[in-house]
């Protein structure tokens, strides 16, 4: 970006959220129900407070491990007759998915914030696909053509009455801003799609290294359709997600559906490892039962690697993506959580600086107010407010300097004061 664009571009993100009264009516709507369901679901699971210090530990070892741990990952899901890629950054993820899914293909995804990380729906766009985000929140971000502000619930920000504007508009016919009226509409509409679908793509949530094993959680039970009645299921995910065993990865799902939603466990949990099979005749093994024929697992570095070499940063990747830090947030409250980006909230700034630049982040990083709610309410105890402010410094070595900051700094070194005055010794001690 040139001289001061890097800051136009986010003055002009924050304000559009400052003057927007409908977005922060659904955000506060929102905040307060999370809170009540976290603090219920929290004070009747005592026994998480060691878990999430387990998962913390999990996270950790894994991250130091990340590299064996993509081999013996990506031996396991061969094992069980999957394919298995790794990706050095977004154009050759896309490139690989571009390859499987080819070309004027129904497209069926669940959420993942991978795939935004990546571009990918563009990409799949352009070379002729129809792409269906079926995850509720994705759905209604994707008819209206905007960007998700929140990790677990992408639509966070869109009140009732703008959801049934939306659906109005994608069915010709008046709907009414009643929340279960709603949801049947996407209920309705998205089954076709599911049914007829040549590929689905999801995320992960976690990936056992030693069995291969694929664990999608979710509520409404669209990643299932997804991952289950198409032919061929494409899972994209980074190299962060992936754990020692099967047992880690159970522990991580006790820690995230309380922190993310205020459950104790979430509707739907799939473990998937390999494509679907049966050997009922003869014993015979035969890929693609009533399940997809295919599976292919494309493991995303694009960053994370660099992240897991620096010390401070590599903290970043132990998050879970409960979304629990956002909620917390006061300035997301305010602006909103992507600032732009894909990510959010505070923990977002560090994970775009790494996969989109740094640039991307350089005038959001001002808006953190250091308050600490979100290392707080994290359950892994991740420090956030740490990691910005390093970064902050990062980019003010590198010249990101807001104009009012570089005047004070000027004034402080040659005249001893930040006021821009001339009496340097009225301010000596
Ligand atoms: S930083 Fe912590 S609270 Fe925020 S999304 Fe990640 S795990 Fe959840």
């Amino acid at each position: 970006m040139d001289s001061d664009d890097w800051l136009d571009f986010k003055r002009d993100e924050f304000k559009k959220w400052m003057e927007d009264e409908r977005r922060r009516t659904g955000l506060s709507r929102a905040v307060s129900a999370y809170t009540l369901a976290k603090e219920s679901a929290l004070s009747r699971l005592p026994e998480l407070e060691e878990t999430r210090r387990e998962v913390r530990k999990i996270k950790e070892l894994s991250i130091v491990r990340m590299e064996e741990l993509v081999k013996i990952t990506m031996d396991s899901v061969r094992d069980v007759n999957g394919e298995v890629y790794l990706a050095k950054d977004a154009e050759e993820a896309k490139e690989i998915i571009s390859d499987l899914t080819g070309s004027g293909k129904l497209i069926v995804k669940s959420k993942s914030l991978t795939s935004d990380e990546i571009g990918l729906n563009e990409a799949l766009e352009e070379m002729g696909n129809s792409v269906y985000e079926t995850d509720l929140g994705e759905f209604i971000i994707q008819l209206r053509k905007e960007k998700p502000t929140h990790m677990i619930n992408p639509s966070v920000h869109v009140p009732r009455e703008e959801v049934a504007k939306t659906f109005s508009e994608l069915l010709g016919r008046e709907v009414r801003p009643e929340i279960p009226e709603l949801v049947g509409v996407a209920r309705g509409y998205l089954r076709e799609k599911f049914c007829n679908a040549d590929v689905g793509i999801t995320g992960a949530n976690v990936i056992s290294a030693k069995t291969g094993t694929i664990f999608i959680v979710e509520n409404e039970g669209n990643a299932r359709f997804v991952s289950n009645a198409p032919p061929k299921h494409i899972c994209l995910t980074g190299i962060e997600k992936i754990v020692p065993t099967l047992s880690d990865g159970f522990k991580l799902l006790q820690v995230l559906p309380p922190y993310a939603t205020g459950v104790f466990m979430s509707a739907y949990v799939s473990m998937i490892t390999g494509p679907s099979k049966t050997a009922d005749i003869e014993k015979t093994i035969v890929y693609g039962a009533h399940g997809p024929k295919e599976l292919h697992l494309v493991l995303l570095d694009n960053g994370r690697r660099r992240m897991a070499e620096d010390k401070i940063f590599r903290e970043a990747l132990y998050c879970i993506r409960c979304g629990g830090c956002m909620y917390e947030c006061p300035v997301y409250r305010i602006l909103g959580g992507s600032f732009g980006n894909n990510y959010f909230g505070g923990i977002g700034l560090i994970w775009s600086a790494f996969t989109a630049g740094e640039a991307q982040v350089a005038a959001a990083v001002d808006a953190c107010t250091k308050c600490g709610r979100c290392k707080e309410v994290c359950p892994l105890e991740i420090d956030t407010p740490r990691m910005v402010e390093r970064l902050k410094e990062k980019l003010v070595k590198k010249g990101f300097v807001q104009p009012k900051h570089a005047e004070i700094m000027k004034s402080i070194l040659e005249k001893g004061n930040p006021f821009g005055e001339d009496e340097r010794n009225n301010y000596s001690v």
